[in-house]
């Protein structure tokens, strides 16, 4: 006799219930139907076919792009006394060809399989001598170009369909907007598979968003307030997770730095540090994080800008995976955007990619430079509707303030003419605030007739409202002339014809606020 999914869930997994759509989306596979479900990181989707493969005859084949997770799922299998086993091109002919028997057999349940593995010549024709129960297609936006994370061999898939029609197909991803919903069920020849899509609403997570200076600093300040909760640090390249990493160890926090251009070796024993809390930080590139099932970091850190909401929304859903409240913080620049616009311009993509890239970071400025609640921003872009405010982001704690900055913005403005364009951030705060230093003197600054207009606001307050100047388009940047500022038209319509402006009000990164926030 078969066990039921029940029996299956509670015998193998330990648990007494499905959660929300996970019964729904095991029946309909059960009744041989093809399904797309779309969870966010730690809904718990493998159990969706992880369930049913023990309760149907046959083995399910699992299609998952990266060894790392294939070995982490297959682990947790075989911790509950679930027989299965991954097949990569790591493997040894011998060790395959053991796999393979056992698959013929009958004996494994489950098979993980890399798509460059199933592909590889006469190996489809060894997955048709099997008795396959099911195809499971993890990550499957990989499939689709307008997708975040493209793998040129997941669009062979189709073919699952074609030569098994009557095997259902269950594709599961974590992010997936509209089109590229789409688009995996069109690669994948499912046209038909019902779409569920649970909500990808956590609420446990807190949003905030700061700018990007004085980042050590104010890292260090966070996780000292956080002792011994483990933690994630995001950056954008590996020569900054070894610099972040190194800061971090100097002031005495057990930071390590982890990034793809580490042997697998290393890679493999950094997780494992973290998993057992030997390491309380780990400082990465996006590399981190795939397929490790650590349920109790409270907090991610986003060192630089994400290049979308969807690599953003599954980097900051590995924390509080346990459902506990857990902290998310994201340091936006204007620089990093504009770097993120220049790598994607020189990436050689065709244009059409390339544009719907920019989209997407476009997507993700807008919720960096948000005045609305940011969970709402996240959720209507996973096309999820939303009635109120979330209260636990730091637009909904913290409204931002407006004032009238528009003699501000034109004594910033003024100096920049007079200074003929060619001065960079620091300067300027120096003319404006009056400082007298070297380098001031040595162009003559001191004597043009903003010197000192700007005295009474602090070095950071200035910083801060050029910022949002920037960010607002009231003048541009030249980052290929030593980041100087240039005037635009609306730059002039504010000098010339005192064109309003409004800013918000600067609020210092504040620890004891921070703090008395979260009590
Ligand atoms: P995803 O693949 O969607 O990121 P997982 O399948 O890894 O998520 O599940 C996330 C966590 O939730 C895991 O620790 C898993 O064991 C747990 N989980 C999944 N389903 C249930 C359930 N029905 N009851 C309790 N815990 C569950
Ligand atoms: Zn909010």
């Amino acid at each position: 006799m078969p066990l039921t999914k029940e029996q299956v869930l509670k015998q193998y997994f330990g648990y007494d219930k499905f959660r929300p759509l996970q019964s729904d989306i095991i029946d309909w596979v059960l009744y041989g139907q093809d399904a797309l479900v779309l969870m966010p990181t730690g809904g718990g989707k493998s159990i969706c076919f992880q369930v049913p493969a023990m309760v149907m005859s046959g083995i399910t084949i699992v299609i998952s792009p990266l060894i790392a997770l294939m070995q982490d799922q297959v682990r947790g299998l075989l911790a509950n006394g679930i027989p299965a086993a991954y097949i990569n091109s790591s493997q040894t002919g011998s060790e395959i060809s053991l796999i393979e028997k056992r698959c013929k057999s009958g004996e494994l349940k489950l098979l993980y399989i890399s798509p460059e593995k199933l592909f590889s010549p006469g190996y489809f024709d060894f997955i048709k001598s099997l008795n396959v129960s099911m195809f499971a297609i993890d990550e499957s936006h990989c499939v689709s170009v307008w997708g975040h994370d493209f793998r040129p061999e997941y669009t062979q898939l189709g073919i699952l369909k074609k030569s098994f029609p009557d095997v259902p197909v269950i594709a599961l991803t974590a992010t997936a907007d509209r089109v590229t919903r789409k688009d995996i069920l069109n690669q994948l020849a499912i046209p038909e598979a019902r779409v569920f899509v649970s909500s990808f609403d956590r609420p446990n997570l807190s949003l905030a968003v700061l700018p990007g200076r004085n980042r050590i600093k104010i890292m260090q300040d966070f996780i000292q307030k956080r002792a011994n909760q483990p933690g994630i640090i995001y950056c954008l390249s590996r020569k900054n997770t070894e610099d972040v990493a190194s800061a971090l160890q100097k002031v005495g926090i057990r930071a390590k730095f982890y990034h793809a251009k580490m042997n697998p070796e290393d890679r493999a024993k950094v997780q494992d540090d973290f998993i057992k809390d030997n390491y309380q930080v780990i400082v990465a590139t996006i590399a981190f994080g795939m397929g490790i099932d650590k349920s109790n970091v409270r907090w991610v850190i986003h060192y630089s800008l994400p290049s979308n909401v969807e690599s953003f929304y599954q980097e900051i859903g590995r924390a509080g995976r346990d459902g506990l409240r857990s902290d998310t913080l994201l340091f936006y620049t204007f620089n990093d955007l504009k770097m993120r616009q220049e790598m994607l311009d020189q990436s050689g993509l065709p244009e059409e990619m390339k544009e719907t890239q920019l989209a997407k970071l476009e997507r993700m400025k807008q919720y960096s430079e948000a005045e609305i609640c940011r969970r709402r921003i996240l959720l209507s872009y996973f096309n999820e509707e939303t009635t109120e405010d979330c209260g636990n982001c730091d637009v909904c704690r913290n409204p931002p303030v407006r004032f009238d900055a528009t003699i501000l913005a034109q004594k910033a403005l003024s100096a920049i003419v007079r200074t003929n364009e060619n001065i960079a951030m620091g300067i300027l705060i120096d003319i404006l605030r009056g400082s007298r230093n070297r380098k001031v003197v040595e162009h003559q600054y001191h004597e043009i007739k903003t010197f000192g207009a700007g005295k009474d606001l602090k070095f950071e307050e200035w910083a801060d409202y050029l910022q949002q100047m920037l960010n607002s388009g009231i003048m541009d940047i030249a980052y290929d002339e030593g980041h100087s500022y240039k005037l635009n038209n609306r730059s002039r319509a504010i000098l010339k014809e005192g064109q309003k402006v409004e800013l918000v009000r600067f609020e210092p990164y504040d620890v004891k606020k921070a703090r008395k926030e979260e009590e």
